[in-house]
């Protein structure tokens, strides 16, 4: 009986199936650098958040210490007194130090032209008054550990970023002189101003008169 035939049961096809397959491996593969770009934005937006009250906490430091910016002290091994000890008073939250692109990193200060450290004697920052042009001048910025050698971030993180054209201590090591690229190949930086502002990490490298101070305020 030819009324008997069953129809054939409405579906997909292997091929339609495989091409289903391939469309949506391909958005994903369009959409997950985006997501993960997202994610970054996020952190980077943290990040600079973090910089802006780390530069708000140095201009209260300031005003409160007749106008000179934070120093370090490292008299003895037991008064050991860094930068972040000084401005920690007017920050109350350890998270603020931490930039959430890297587990347990954290910024580091412009030693050599405005945090002034000579690794031997105790010393204060540069006096404000000194200071022509602080919405020029780094003041902190994202940075990677000391001891780095492999070019990868590393958990330890540091507290000194280096001026690029400063001769640096032996022991340090000398990659992108402590600062970091970890925001899309920028880092965020805190100005003498408390401002703050992403920058490219050659163009924070290439600017050392101008945004290092290393040869005018
Ligand atoms: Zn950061
Ligand atoms: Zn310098």
């Amino acid at each position: 009986m030819v009324g008997c035939l069953r129809r054939r049961i409405p579906g997909f096809t292997l091929i339609e199936l495989l091409v289903v397959i391939a469309i949506i491996a391909i958005l994903a593969a369009i959409l997950f650098p985006v997501f993960a770009r997202a994610r970054e934005n996020a952190r980077k937006s943290t990040c600079q958040s973090n910089l802006k009250q780390i530069g708000m906490a140095v201009q209260m430091y300031a005003q409160d210490y007749d106008e000179i910016y934070p120093g370090i002290s490292m008299a003895t091994a037991t008064s050991q007194c860094w930068t972040n000890d000084l401005l920690d008073p007017y920050i109350k939250n350890a998270k603020v130090w931490v930039c959430p692109s890297i587990t347990s990193g954290t910024y580091g200060f412009n030693w050599r032209h405005m945090i002034k450290d000579t690794f031997s004697s105790p010393t204060s920052g540069v006096r404000m008054a000194t200071v022509q042009r602080p919405a020029d001048i780094l003041i902190a910025v994202d940075v990677h550990t000391a001891d780095l050698a492999s070019g990868k971030e590393n958990s330890t993180g540091g507290i000194f970023a280096n001026c690029p054209k400063c001769v640096q201590p032996s022991w340090w090591n000398r990659y992108n002189h402590g600062i970091s690229g970890r925001h899309f190949d920028g880092a965020v930086i805190a100005f003498a101003d408390g401002h703050v502002k992403w920058m490219r990490l050659d163009q924070i490298l290439a600017n050392t008169n101008d945004l290092w101070a290393h040869s005018s305020y």
